[in-house]
């Protein structure tokens, strides 16, 4: 059985957008706000910890700071931050295809991903029984949850971007690249989330005049 990445609703195939002409990439880098919500309270909170340092990490590997904290479910909290909803199960839809996250594409998109955590024990070949798990299968659950939230946070940064043929961003994952510690980004995906300095001054605008009158 493949084990799915998907993006509901996504409009695939787009190419990316050419870069505007004369601006320049900002040394800064782009920043994201996210909030995690265990919608069940399925995940220990070691599986949590390493989630969330593997979401920074990979997303630190695409150019983007990530800060990422916890809240509970009936907590509110600033709009403004990108929401990563965990469930235990997918809609059927998607738990045919083993997708394990989905965001929402369009103008009008919520900020948020949901990742369905039996699809990722499945795709690691570890038990539904996430508390009998040992201390390295929580571990690896935490890394790929982690993966898969970044994977999730870059479709809803840039939802024009598509699939990469591998790395983070490929549409498929197994257990290997689950848990890789060197799993990369590709460059297309680097240079979709840099940021555009809309300072960034035209070169024409720098040129001096070529007559005087
Ligand atoms: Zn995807």
């Amino acid at each position: 059985m493949r084990t799915l990445l998907t993006v509901a609703l996504a409009v695939a195939g787009l190419a990316l957008a050419a870069p505007q002409a004369g601006a320049e990439a900002s040394a800064e880098p782009r920043r994201l706000a996210a909030v995690f919500v265990d919608v069940e309270g399925a995940l220990p909170r070691l599986a949590a910890s390493a989630m969330r340092d593997e979401a920074v990490r990979s997303l630190r590997k695409a150019g983007v700071e990530l800060d990422w904290r916890q809240a509970r479910v009936d907590e509110s909290f600033d709009g403004t931050r990108h929401k990563v909803v965990l469930l235990r199960r997918a809609p059927a839809a998607l738990a045919r295809r083993c997708t394990m996250g989905s965001v929402i594409a369009g103008p009008d998109a919520p900020r948020a991903a949901w990742i369905y955590l039996d699809s990722v024990l499945r795709a690691l070949r570890l038990p539904a029984a996430v508390e009998q798990m040992g201390l390295a299968s929580t571990r690896d659950l935490g890394v790929a949850l982690g993966k898969v939230a970044a994977h999730e946070l870059i479709h809803a940064m840039v939802p024009e971007l598509p699939h990469a043929a591998s790395g983070l961003m490929s549409a498929n994952m197994g257990r290997s690249s689950l848990i890789s510690a060197t799993l990369p980004v590709d460059e297309a995906t680097r240079a979709a989330l840099r940021p555009v300095s809309p300072m960034a001054p035209a070169a024409a605008t720098l040129a001096a005049p070529a007559a005087a009158y």
